[in-house]
């Protein structure tokens, strides 16, 4: 039988019978184990998110195996590969059209500063357009990377506050990105 290994309980107060912890806690714990991620793939790191997906590394493992290929069922945007200043404006409505709360992951060089792409034509890292929240190293990066990357969001989803998503400093955010 498989070795089914169980996410850790958040901090609480445990007696006979009874649990109790903060909805914060339970809400991240829940968030960050079903996590539903939009491939927004345009070149070679989308082949690195494939091999990532199938059996040997398995996404699934981490509860994120449903993608969506539509935006507004979507929690977690995966930006791979090279992204012309062209199709700006078409990542830009992607990630506007997911509903809150949601998390950027730029996969790989090109998505995060433009990679070996100093030109006129490529946009140099996507957080020029829309806001970041981890980066993955490496062109390609392999996709253990891209899993640590993964499971570097579901950290920082386990940690946010319920209360973030209305708070003046995330305001700001939206405001530097003019993000209605
Ligand atoms: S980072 Fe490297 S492997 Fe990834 S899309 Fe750019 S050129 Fe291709």
């Amino acid at each position: 039988m498989a070795d089914v290994k169980i996410d850790k309980a958040p901090a609480g107060l445990e007696g006979p019978g009874f649990f109790a912890t903060s909805l914060d806690q339970v809400v991240g714990l829940a968030r960050k184990n079903s996590l539903w991620p939009m491939p927004f793939a345009t070149s070679c790191c989308g082949i690195e998110f494939m091999a990532t997906m199938a059996s040997t590394y398995d996404l699934g493992r981490f509860g994120a195996e449903r993608l969506s290929y539509s935006p507004r069922q979507a929690d977690l945007l995966l930006v791979m590969g090279t992204i012309a200043k062209k199709m700006g404006p078409v990542l830009r409505k992607v990630y506007e059209q997911m509903a809150e709360p949601k998390w950027v992951v730029a996969v790989g060089a090109c998505a995060s500063s433009g990679g070996i792409f100093d030109t006129y034509s490529v946009l140099q890292g996507i957080d020029r357009i829309i806001p970041v929240d981890v980066y993955v190293p490496g062109c390609p990066p392999r996709p253990e990377q891209i899993l640590d990357g993964i499971m570097r969001v579901q950290d920082l989803v386990q940690k946010e506050s319920i209360r973030r998503r209305d708070s003046a400093e995330y305001k700001a955010l939206q405001e530097k990105y003019q993000i209605q």
